[in-house]
């Protein structure tokens, strides 16, 4: 078994809506704060100071608590590597994934040497916590949750993130939130989570502040799994252009609001709108929507793609099949993509 990140193809034009990017761009400050830039700050090893007071100050955590990575991809491959390195046949750390999930924890897992243990979701896409429960114990050296989880949009309740951390206090418990900003509610500094010190959150600015290009990622935890996972990230990871960014995106608190705003009212129409076409979905606490295309969804997914929208094909994942993963973002983006969607349908019905 390989496991591998499903690199898609990344068309420059059209419209985007298979990457849960920020479809709007990001904040116009963050252009502003990218251009002064100067010729000395482009040659020197960038200085992370602004960056971590900005993020330090948003999550409220201190800042032997955080860690800024080059995308939370690289943080992701941090805490796989800490966690699971070492690892042999006759000791073997496992790592344990929900299935279907964000393909980078079993990529990163592999790829640092563990063995990956897959739980398939509850049939209705809810968590498995009983499933995973059983499957914990003495090898297992990280757990990759998500919440909201990608791509079905649900919430991992907090009693399930702790039920699991107590019960296997020696392994990583990595708390994805890289769609936090869009629905449930974060784990950082919740009390519940106080006596927890193998939870280690993972954040990323991506996604709501629209940064996915200039790599803005940061892990949160305890002081001493932070200097771990410190050890195996490079000293320089962020570009100076990252760490320029990163204030400024949160600093502009109007138009992060207003991007939440933008996607929330999306996913309303999402939900109208597969209602209308008889199509099934999953409410969703994130800026996508899972939605069954049903026998049809290649062709369907073919179809948006000649006409510039493109969204992303799951079928590949277990209980996916004819399932697509649509973007939620800017209103007038949704409703393109909606009235082509129609016109789609109609023309194969
Ligand atoms: C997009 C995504 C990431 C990656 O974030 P980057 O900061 O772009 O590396 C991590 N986790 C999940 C669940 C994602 O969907």
């Amino acid at each position: 078994m390989t496991y591998e990140y499903e690199r898609v193809d990344t068309p420059a034009r059209g419209l985007r809506l298979h990457l849960n990017e920020n479809t709007a761009g990001c904040s116009p400050a963050v252009l502003a704060a990218l251009g002064t830039l100067t010729r000395e700050q482009a040659a020197a090893y960038p200085d992370y100071t602004g960056a971590i007071a900005a993020c330090v100050a948003h999550l409220g955590v201190r800042d032997t608590e955080l860690l800024l990575t080059n995308g939370l991809d690289e943080g992701i491959l941090a805490a796989a590597v800490t966690a699971l390195r070492g690892s042999s046949a006759d000791s073997p750390r496992e790592a344990v994934v929900v299935a279907p999930a964000f393909d980078m924890y079993a990529a990163c897992a592999d790829a640092a040497g563990g063995r990956v243990v897959e739980i398939p979701l509850e049939a209705d896409f809810s968590f498995p916590l009983h499933a995973i429960l059983e499957r914990i114990g003495r090898r297992t050296a990280i757990v990759f949750l998500t919440t909201p989880h990608n791509p079905t949009g649900q919430i991992v309740s907090r009693d399930a993130i702790v039920t699991i951390a107590r019960e296997v206090p020696h392994a990583t418990v990595f708390v994805d939130e890289a769609y936090i900003d869009f629905g449930g509610t974060t784990i950082v500094g919740d009390p519940a989570a106080s006596d927890l010190p193998n939870i280690v959150v993972g954040r990323t600015f991506a996604k709501a502040y629209g940064l996915a290009a200039l790599r803005v990622g940061a892990l949160v935890g305890h002081v001493d799994r932070i200097a771990a996972l410190r050890r195996v990230v490079p000293p320089y990871s962020l570009n100076v252009c990252a760490a320029l960014a990163l204030p400024a995106a949160l600093a502009d608190s109007r138009y992060y609001g207003w991007y939440c705003d933008q996607v929330q009212t999306s996913r309303g129409m999402l939900y109208a709108a597969c209602e209308r076409l008889g199509l099934r979905y999953w409410v969703s606490a994130a800026n996508f929507v899972l939605v069954d295309l049903g026998a049809g969804a290649k062709e369907t997914i073919r179809a948006l793609a000649e006409r510039g929208i493109f969204v992303r094909d799951r079928s590949h994942d277990p209980g996916c099949d004819g399932f697509a993963r649509v973007t939620a973002g800017v209103v007038e983006h949704t409703e393109r993509f909606i009235g082509t969607l129609e016109e789609v349908l109609c023309a194969a019905r």
